[in-house]
């Protein structure tokens, strides 16, 4: 990857083993979110011949890879992560620039992306051949036998994790992969792929290709040469993508957006209530799809909740995600500054801006970036646009419930189920939550963005759809599963 002299870097696609740019020439820019004057990146911008010279590059390479044993697999895919590993630096400074998330978020994504692959590669082995001595007197091998050709599309939120999570179970099944991250975020992604090379994958097993998502994601997810597909990102484009694939044997995974409620009763630990929904609520710009983003507080205790988390929300500090002291960063482009500040217009908002409401009042030098204050809006109708539809940004919805079954009803009361989390000291109303809420997975006196990567998890609803377990023993490795039996 060439970089200028003002640090722009100039990122192509990765076909077959060979960094080259679009066919057509024709480039994207992107802009440092913290600072719109930096040009952080310029990318390819790809369509159909490029995804097309992509998808050839990777059929021509899914059988040798195929046939490559397991442990020669896993041993090269081990190798780039020690290579991402001892380029986390770099690695963190580029997701800092092109994402705008402060750098302490960037370093956790980056080692918890590195340790949760690692441990992929680790149980793969046992999760993709197994033998199995049946009572009924018979021997069974049940072998999972990759598909071929995996596309990969990611968000730019974490697009490191993004892109690498969805690759290294794909690849260590035997797969080979063409990738189309973010057109926000193409540096990080670059970045995987040159270590994935200096590790010895083999020419054309893993392919970039950079571009819009209406030119080359759609390309990449109507091509016919495909066995699988792993889409991250928003529900308008994620729910329509089975539908897309139609009759076509191909495996998918989609993984969409939320609505994430945290529960607050009046028996609850409110100090940790509030640290909990503060960390969810205002991590990467509220911009993560685990984000708590409603919050729903039993009356009885709502106005000290209320107060409690308004004082903490205004302490916050915003700036450019690479100074230390800044607590939040700037939302990631201008279409996403553009549509969260849409949900604030009075004309449109329901409730009141208790604080927080628009751009960051008084601070002059944030004028260059696209950044938004911390905002919390007091009793909006639960059926308005702020409490129903996912804003992805720093705005969170307070709403009060008589009960626990008040609660249950608002908690469950959008289209989206990804995870919600309850705070209370009663094991009781706490097992009642887990049991009637319909999300992916539920946090009892944790935030709602819990999750440990040995444990699966998925979407429900508008959240999330297909083989979507993705971590823990739930990997989605994109294999056909034929068992064999044998008389003993
Ligand atoms: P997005 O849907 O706009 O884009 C996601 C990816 O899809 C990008 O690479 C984009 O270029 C591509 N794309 C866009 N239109 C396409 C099309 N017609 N065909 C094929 N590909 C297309 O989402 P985003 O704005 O990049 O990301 C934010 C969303 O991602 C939020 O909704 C967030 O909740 C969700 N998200 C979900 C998870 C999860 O695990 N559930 C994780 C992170 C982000």
């Amino acid at each position: 990857m060439l970089t200028s002299t003002d640090g722009t870097r100039q990122v192509q696609n990765l076909i077959g083993g060979e960094w080259l740019p679009a066919r057509s020439g024709r480039t994207l820019t992107r802009e440092n979110p913290a600072d719109i004057s930096q040009l952080v990146a310029t990318c390819p911008a790809s369509g159909p011949p490029d995804v097309d010279l992509a998808m050839a590059a990777a059929r021509d390479a899914a059988t040798r890879w195929a046939a490559t044993p397991a442990d020669e697999r896993v041993a090269v895919l081990d190798r780039a992560l020690d290579l991402l590993e001892a380029r986390s630096d770099e690695i963190v400074t580029a997701d800092v620039r092109e994402s705008g998330k402060t750098r302490a978020d960037c370093q956790g994504e980056v080692s918890r992306a590195i340790a949760a692959t690692r441990y992929q590669l680790k149980i793969a082995p046992g999760l993709l051949h197994q033998t199995r001595v049946l009572d009924s007197g018979l021997d069974a091998v049940l072998d999972r036998a990759p598909v071929g050709v995996a596309a990969l599309v990611t968000p730019w939120n974490y697009p490191f994790s993004a892109v690498l999570r969805k690759s290294i179970p794909t690849l260590v099944a035997g797969n080979a992969a063409v990738v189309k991250p973010s057109e926000l975020t193409p540096v990080t992604g670059q970045l995987i792929g040159a270590a994935l090379l200096d590790a010895g994958l083999p020419a054309g097993v893993f392919n970039l290709v950079f571009g819009t998502g209406g030119e080359a994601g759609q390309a990449l997810v109507d091509h016919p040469g495909l066995g699988a597909i792993s889409f991250t990102g928003s529900a308008r484009v994620g729910l329509a993508i089975p539908e897309r694939v139609g009759a076509r044997d191909v495996k998918v995974q989609v993984e969409m957006g939320g609505k994430n409620p945290l529960v607050v009763l009046a028996d609850a630990d409110l100090a940790g209530a509030v640290d909990a929904a503060v960390h969810a609520s205002y991590t990467a710009a509220g911009q993560w799809c685990i984000a708590t983003s409603r919050i729903i507080v039993e009356e009885s205790g709502y106005e000290e909740f209320r107060d409690r988390f308004v004082a903490r929300t205004r302490q916050i500090r915003v700036g450019d995600g690479s100074d230390p002291e800044v607590d939040m960063g700037p939302v990631s482009s201008r279409a996403q500054y553009d549509k969260v500040l849409s949900y604030l217009d009075p004309g449109r908002l329901s409730g009141t801006v208790l604080c927080g409401g628009g751009t960051v009042a008084g601070r002059p030098d944030l004028a260059d970036g696209y950044y938004i204050a911390p905002t919390v809006i007091d009793r909006p109708d639960p059926d308005s646009a702020i409490v129903q539809e996912e804003i992805f940004g720093p705005v969170v919805a307070l709403l009060g419930a008589a009960d626990l079954d008040h609660a249950i009803a608002l908690a469950n009361g959008t289209r989206y189920g990804l995870c919600a989390a309850i705070f209370t000291s009663s094991t009781g109303r706490a097992q009642r939550f887990a049991r009637a809420v319909d999300v992916g997975r539920v946090g009892v006196n944790v935030p709602t963005s819990v999750g440990d990567m040995t444990v699966p998890g998925g979407g429900r609803k508008s959240s999330g759809r297909g083989e979507y377990e993705g971590a823990g023993d739930g990997i989605t490795f994109f294999t056909h599963l034929k068992p064999v039996y044998f008389a003993r």
